[in-house]
């Protein structure tokens, strides 16, 4: 498949590999696991892909690394609540996908590391759910401003590399494990597209069971009817120019890695 090559410009903040070289969809995984920063990043991400992918037997764990405590712009909000309220909507938005569980690591939101034990952590929960494919954050994005998401992306990278070795974390007395696929979102090169051709709604679904994050994130606020219309345009708009990328009406656009 050649990049752009159909009838719709390619957006301008995807950019494809230069050898144009796209693949689009892998073989449905028998477990995936996807791996990010805050509630809500990994049904951005990728949760048409995860709603596909379960739909066909897939069996998907999310695992979400930080507690979500700054996801809101009122300087009074009650933080420990926010913090149990967005658990229970990454919950019901990986309800929503067919997921099957979700992980907190509860690290601080905005205090996130990728040092050796947030690594060992990651690791683990490879070396627990053995999925064939990882997805997460691309930690190379260029001009990248959020560093939970930069750290995040390199969780996911080192995590599996040393889930995949039996000299790192002997400790957790788990068999390695190495997945055969890891894919990026947020890609700075985009070399992969899954079609999630039929599965908007069900990433629409999981992201609106961000109820705390409509008013800072997706412009929901007073008027939430009309308003809601104009982020399911903004989220079909961004499926429809990954898509493009991949030529498939609409898809969510990564960075895929295999040789793992
Ligand atoms: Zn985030």
């Amino acid at each position: 498949m050649t990049a752009g090559s159909g009838e719709q410009p390619v957006a301008s903040y995807l950019s494809p590999a230069a050898d144009g070289a796209v693949t689009v969809d892998l073989p449905v995984p028998r477990r995936a696991l996807a791996v990010g920063a805050h509630p809500d990043d990994i049904d951005f991400g990728c949760g048409g892909t995860l709603a596909k992918w379960a739909a066909a037997g897939c069996r998907v764990t999310e695992l979400v690394l930080t507690d979500g405590s700054k996801g809101s712009w009122d300087p009074t909000t009650d933080r420990a609540a926010l913090v149990a309220l967005r658990r229970e909507e990454q919950r019901a938005a990986a309800a929503a996908l067919g997921a099957g569980g979700v992980v907190f690591l509860d690290h601080v939101d905005g205090e996130l590391q990728s040092g050796l034990a947030e690594r060992a952590e990651v690791c683990r929960v490879i070396r627990e759910s053995r999925p064939d494919v990882v997805l997460g954050h691309d930690p190379w994005k260029r001009y990248r401003l959020h560093p939970d998401h930069r750290h995040a992306g390199h969780l996911a990278v080192e995590g599996i590399v040393a889930a995949r070795d039996p000299h790192f974390f002997p400790e957790q007395g788990l068999p390695p494990h190495r997945p055969t696929g890891l894919l990026l979102w947020e890609a700075d090169v985009v070399d992969h597209v899954e079609s999630i051709d039929g599965f908007l709604p069900a990433k629409m679904a999981a992201l609106l069971a961000h109820r705390s994050q409509w008013r800072s994130t997706m412009g929901i606020d007073a008027a939430p009817t009309a308003e809601e219309e104009v982020f399911a345009g903004r989220i079909r708009d961004r499926a429809a120019e990954a898509g493009a990328v991949g030529g498939v009406p609409l898809g969510e656009a990564f960075k895929r890695i295999d040789r793992l």
